[in-house]
């Protein structure tokens, strides 16, 4: 069956420049067959896009879809109060809630335009990974793409990392064969692997084929524990392990100095900027204009719930379209233009998928958001650029189309039963007894693992 989406307004990359044209884009299958004056016949499905926008669909790449649970859970307190609240209430979690709570992400996302995300499971629970569990089978049920991985902390001979390891290759060889889900590996943080662990997990990526997606020089506190620990920055010394000879992700580098920089951009890192967690956790702010200079892959990501009470690409647009200038105090660093391609054909570049996602071009996949041009966000509509990233909220978003699947169709969603989601995650609270956790008082002796 193909689709036609009708008279739109189509936004296209040219080089490096964004421009709009009335088009129809015809769909065949997964892919998009023709951009053009295509007329409607009757085996088509048509999709009306008249005021409307088309984008290529956003893609968040550094989130932890799971952590949904902890919306509005432990917020304005400090890091280890917070992580321990996290601690407490995660323990009790089950592969078939981690489930149920990223059915929950994934029904902010595609609300919000993101039809790709990439994800480290943090959790890992002790039950294995069945059909209808963790976040590969709601992604498989709910139609989005995803690139997943587990969040791997530990120690490479330990049993829980081995645990994690082989539930980690476990859910790959599970799920492998559903084209929406691409795996990597996740190892968390130099923090929480030692080095023999960050060791295996490249090799293993190397020989599986694989990228690899890894937080790296967060925190203040990280930079000076690894100053002590490695004697050098976190993002060199996971360098001088080989973490970078397969393709990274680097979530945050909000510390990342010259060298940490020169770096990555020679062994091709791809950097996912959080700017609205990095503030939240009173982090600061990453070196962003740095990043573009040096030809740095600079991609946007929301990470979790725990630390942005949002997985809305459009305020982490805004969010960083904003704060990289009042860091800089440059009003003319980080464009509207440039935060676009970050949270498009820069997400695609990190996945590897640049020829096929985050743009609208025939042959691509059709992983297209169709967003309401009559709304007040965008109107004069002096520069629709500067609307999508300075002015709009995401709720203009209309309808979005994964593999050419349509997943909200003028605002309802096709794929996911809403109430039944609030339903299971309010389950999912009551049994963690999320309430009383969030009484206990603040500065609680920390019970949480080395940092
Ligand atoms: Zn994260």
């Amino acid at each position: 069956m193909n689709t036609l989406i009708h008279s739109g307004l189509v936004l296209l990359l040219d080089g490096d420049g964004w421009r709009y044209e009335r088009r129809d884009i015809l769909i065949h299958e997964k892919r998009i067959a023709k951009i053009g004056i295509i007329p409607p016949s009757d085996d088509v499905t048509l999709i009306d896009a008249e005021n409307m926008l088309v984008i290529p669909g956003l893609i968040n790449t550094h989130t932890h879809a799971y952590m949904t649970i902890f919306r509005n859970f432990a917020d304005d307190m400090s890091f280890f109060d917070w992580l321990d609240r996290m601690l407490q209430v995660e323990e009790g979690m089950t592969e078939e809630d981690i489930y149920w709570t990223t059915l929950l992400a994934v029904s902010e996302m595609i609300r919000t335009g993101t039809t790709c995300f990439v994800d480290m499971t943090i959790k890992s629970a002790q039950e294995k990974t069945g059909p209808r569990s963790a976040v590969a089978g709601a992604v498989r049920d709910s139609g989005i793409r995803a690139v997943i991985s587990r969040g791997l902390a530990g120690v490479s001979d330990s049993d829980e990392s081995i645990m994690k390891y082989g539930q980690a290759v476990r859910e790959m060889e599970m799920f492998g064969d559903e084209s929406r889900i691409q795996f990597i590996h996740g190892p968390h943080a130099p923090y929480s692997c030692k080095a023999d662990y960050l060791r295996k997990l490249t090799r293993s990526s190397a020989d599986r084929g694989i990228g690899q997606t890894i937080h790296l020089s967060e925190s203040q506190d990280e930079m000076e524990k690894a100053a002590v620990k490695f004697g050098t920055t976190p993002i060199q010394y996971v360098n001088s392990l080989g973490v970078f000879d397969v393709p990274v992700i680097a979530a945050h580098c909000v510390y990342a100095n010259d060298e940490d920089i020169r770096i990555m951009a020679e062994k091709q890192v791809s950097v996912a900027l959080c700017p609205r967690s990095n503030m939240k956790l009173g982090n600061g702010f990453a070196p962003a204009e740095a990043f573009l200079n040096a030809g740095i892959n600079v991609c946007l990501g929301t990470d979790g719930c725990g630390s942005n009470n949002a997985l809305n690409m459009f305020q982490e647009m805004g969010a960083a379209s904003l704060v990289y200038k009042g860091a800089s105090r440059k009003p003319q660093c980080v464009g509207a233009g440039e935060v676009l391609k970050m949270a498009t054909v820069n997400g695609a570049r990190a996945i590897g998928r640049e020829k096929e996602l985050g743009v609208i071009r025939e042959g691509a996949l059709a992983d297209l958001v169709l967003v309401r041009l009559n709304e007040p966000q965008f109107q004069p509509m002096n520069s629709i650029i500067s609307g999508l990233v300075y002015s709009s909220t995401g709720r203009e978003v209309d309808t979005v189309l994964v593999d050419g699947k349509i997943l909200l169709d003028h605002g309802r969603l096709t794929t996911i039963d809403e109430n039944q989601v609030y339903e299971a995650c309010r389950g999912i609270t009551e049994r963690l007894n999320m309430e009383q956790v969030s009484r206990i008082p603040e500065h609680t002796p920390a019970t949480h693992p080395e940092s």
